[in-house]
């Protein structure tokens, strides 16, 4: 109960945070968006993810995802306005010259954003009707885990694994490539995992299948509960 509270605390002074960063440094954070502070500490993952892959992870890719998407959305006027996702899902309206850089950057903004919030939890196996949905749409947790590993395992490249949710709260299981995300089809994320060498690399090296089994033992199912019924009621963005 304590942690639940101090978590809900953390999240909701992030509001506040992003405001003091943003009167602080105009210039170094010119545009609409800025880093959302990891809701725990950079060790909080140890011994499966460790403190130093975090803090790169967080400080400086997902910070130069943010950077770009705000370089990219410069001279953009309304397209800067759009929430994320919408902006993510309407890609065919960006104009060509900023639309790769969105797509990458935003992506990845979106991306990360969603990865952060469900770790940080002890792992062990959903409840409720998050269970129930992986039950019936994923053939139940231990074959979820099998078929998304291998999803991951088998990204060629860089990319993400991801369980999309749908406003009557059916799941489905699917790997995109890059930065892309099923917020790109109007789709929305329940969870996913980064496949990208940089999320794993210090700790892992080329043992993708290591970290992708060890990942299940840092997921906040909580939190994914909280997503679930967000989806359910129209309300999840990202
Ligand atoms: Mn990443």
């Amino acid at each position: 109960m304590h942690a639940r509270l101090h978590r809900r605390s953390v999240l909701t002074g992030f509001a506040a945070l992003a405001l003091a960063g943003s009167a602080r440094g105009a210039a170094a954070q010119a545009g609409p968006y800025s880093l959302p502070p990891l809701p725990y500490a950079a060790d909080a993952n140890e011994p499966h993810i460790d403190a130093r892959t975090m803090e790169i992870h967080h400080g400086k890719h997902h910070q130069a995802y943010v950077t770009n998407l705000n370089a990219a959305l410069k001279d953009q006027g309304e397209l800067a306005k759009l929430p994320l996702e919408q902006l993510l899902a309407g890609l065919d309206k960006v104009p060509e010259s900023v639309r790769t850089a969105i797509r990458n950057n935003g992506g990845g903004h979106a991306n990360h954003s969603m990865f952060w919030q469900v770790m940080g939890g002890k792992g062990g196996e959903p409840a409720g009707e998050v269970a129930a949905a992986i039950e019936r749409d994923l053939g139940g947790f231990a074959k979820l885990k099998t078929d998304f590993n291998g999803a991951g395992a088998r990204v060629f490249g860089s990319g993400w694994v991801f369980v999309t949710v749908d406003r009557d709260g059916k799941l489905a299981l699917t790997a995109r490539p890059n930065q892309d995300t099923p917020l790109m089809e109007g789709k929305r994320v329940l969870f996913g995992n980064d496949v990208w060498e940089h999320a794993y690399y210090l700790k892992y090296q080329n043992r993708r299948p290591d970290y992708l089994a060890a990942w299940w033992n840092v997921v906040d199912w909580s939190r994914i509960a909280e997503r679930y019924a967000a989806a359910k009621a129209g309300t999840l963005t990202i």
